[in-house]
């Protein structure tokens, strides 16, 4: 099968729309009646505003970059969001203007954010965790005007800022007791210097809801890192999806802390999502380690949490080593890459905490589906349940998908048959920023996630894949998912990676690279001897290999590039025999 026809089948480019959506004015009969509602424009203001309002005294705590743990309420993030847009346009910054940060999650950065996207400015979150070059040209691409950053990242600034022309304001996100003497930043100023004593009564809102307001820029593991760039409109009804019961469902009696970063497609939505529904936040800074998590999690009383599979391992082993439980925590969102059953049921079963695995990309805000239970599959029983839990769950509204094959037909939805999976909806891009990749959607308005997939008669969609990183043995699918979540099922191993190798008579055979946990020992045997009868015979790796490190990329996924790369003369056993 060859992949990414079905990508290819694009409509001719009508710049905004969607050709299937219907367009004003085109309806059979006649102009279309309005309604007689008003027309309040969905600006991501409304949603702090009403937090102000109705939620003011709830709280925002971080643990700061600097150390302590600071509340806040959210009404003083509302006052000092303000201060930040009165600084900003104070110093220049006009509708449109691109404003980067480096920095971890905390209430400055929330600040720095609805300071910023409130007045029109495009918040642009620049991901830390990319290597110096990539993300100089990420903020160049931008054009980026300031940058906000965490002292965290003062190195990195130090060493891009005079390859990057288009900045001239760089805001260290702290006070002045906390400033280095020496630091090799031009035009560089404290965060509290810069909004100090600054209006609180700057007007936000007041523009159209289809004002960009936020930038993001994926991976780029294919390519260059092409830029998303979401609008008030697209944020506001992204919170709305997130706040229905069988999405994130949270509410005005939780305690939510995002683990998950907001250079990370926006903390997944949650920076919106809390105070629209009142929740309260805790932000983690800088400290993401299972030892500070579980320490949050407890003092704070969290209720629910997110984040990526690997920071949960992380999490569940500081749990286990210390003999800890989780009486607070009820439930958590586990997406990003797959969950392995392991972290599933030790959740569910040892600490009674529920799991909603949820799948989604940055082009799509990031929300794309959740596994919230149906009743007609917990009719089925535990194991079943969890079988269905370890799918990638099911679209909320707002949200439509569906499966083709090469040809771009749509498949059976029989949980069996894989293909393409394509998205729309209103939190979906349109294209990325500058035009990067040409059109993006296909003849209906679909976008190619990249993902290859299932959708089982429940509605339950399962990744198999990712395009680029599915094995193809003998004209057929291995999925590299599977394996590896079965994989880290034995108690010795702490990650697993499958990835394809060349082979003669098979085209690629899979080989499992495996990192153990600390002070474990397996040999590749003991590995083969786990997996067997676990997955089908044909998709047994033909070898097995042991790293210290599995690597990780920049949103904490496995670095599946940089494996290839390594082992790209690693010889199959099977090779020499097929020879
Ligand atoms: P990046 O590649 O920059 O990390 P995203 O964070 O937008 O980009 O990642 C989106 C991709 O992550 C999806 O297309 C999918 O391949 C993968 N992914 C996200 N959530 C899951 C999940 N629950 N299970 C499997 N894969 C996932």
């Amino acid at each position: 099968m060859v992949f990414g026809i079905g990508k290819n089948k694009t409509a001719p480019a009508v710049p905004g729309v969607a050709s299937a959506m219907p367009r004003d004015g085109q309806v059979k009969g006649g102009r279309p009646m309005s309604g007689l509602m008003q027309d309040w424009p969905m600006t991501v203001d409304k949603v702090l505003e009403h937090a102000r309002i109705n939620h003011g005294f709830r709280e925002v705590i971080t643990r700061t970059v600097e150390g302590p743990v600071v509340r806040q309420t959210y009404a003083e993030i509302y006052d000092r969001s303000k201060q930040v847009s009165a600084a900003l346009l104070e110093d220049g910054m006009q509708i449109g203007d691109r404003i980067a940060t480096l920095a971890w999650n905390t209430g400055r950065h929330m600040e720095t954010w609805y300071g910023t996207m409130c007045v029109g400015g495009v918040l642009h979150t620049v991901n830390p965790r990319l290597f110096p070059e990539q993300i100089a040209w990420i903020i160049n691409h931008a054009g980026d005007t300031h940058l906000f950053f965490d002292i965290t990242f003062l190195p990195i600034v130090e060493a891009i800022h005079d390859k990057c022309p288009t900045l001239r304001r760089f805001v260290l996100l702290t006070d002045e007791a906390h400033m280095p003497k020496d630091a090799k930043v031009p035009n560089l100023v404290a965060y509290e210097t810069y909004i100090a004593g600054k209006s609180k009564d700057v007007e936000w809102g007041n523009f159209d809801e289809k004002t960009a307001c936020g930038l993001c820029y994926t991976s780029g593991t294919t390519g260059d890192p092409k830029g998303v760039l979401y609008s008030h409109r697209s944020n506001v009804l992204h919170a709305l999806m997130g706040a229905q019961k069988d999405a994130l469902g949270i509410g005005v009696s939780d305690v939510v802390l995002p683990v998950v970063p907001m250079f990370h497609a926006n903390a997944w939505g949650i920076t919106f999502l809390a105070p629209l529904v009142g929740a309260g936040l805790v932000m983690p800074g800088a400290k993401m380690d299972g030892a500070s998590i579980y320490e949050l999690l407890d003092s704070e009383k969290v209720t629910f949490s997110a984040a990526v599979p690997t920071v949960w391992l992380t999490l569940l082993q500081h749990l286990e080593s210390n003999n800890l439980k989780l009486p607070h925590l009820e439930r958590v969102v586990i997406g990003g890459s797959a969950v392995p059953e392991r972290i599933l049921r030790a959740f569910e079963e040892n600490y009674q905490v529920e799991v909603i695995h949820a799948w989604g990309m940055t082009e799509m805000s990031p929300m794309g589906s959740l596994g919230s239970m149906t009743p007609e599959v917990k009719a089925k029983g535990r194991d079943e349940t969890v079988r269905y839990k370890l799918k990638q769950g099911r679209p909320p509204f707002g949200v439509e998908m569906k499966i083709i094959d090469d040809d771009g037909n749509d498949v059976p939805r029989d949980g069996k048959t894989s293909g393409h999976l394509m998205v729309r909806g209103w939190a979906v891009a349109n294209a990325y920023f500058k035009g990067a990749g040409g059109n993006i959607l296909d003849e209906n308005g679909y976008f190619d996630t990249g993902d290859v997939a299932n959708i089982c008669p429940y509605g339950f969609m399962q990744i198999t894949d990712r395009a680029k990183d599915v094995i193809k043995s003998g004209g057929e699918w291995i999925s590299s998912i599977d394996i590896e979540n079965i994989a880290v099922g034995h108690p010795a191993v702490a990650v697993a990676a499958a990835i394809g190798l060349p082979h003669p008579k098979w085209d690629e055979r899979p080989l499992l690279i495996i990192e153990l946990k600390p002070g474990a020992t397996a040999t590749r045997e003991d590995i083969l001897n786990y997996l067997n009868g676990k997955i089908a015979k044909w998709w047994m790796p033909d070898d097995v290999a042991f790293v210290d490190k599995v690597p990780l990329g920049a949103t904490g996924k496995i670095n599946k590039l940089q494996l290839r790369e390594t082992f790209k003369n690693h010889r199959l056993p099977t090779v020499q025999a097929a020879e």
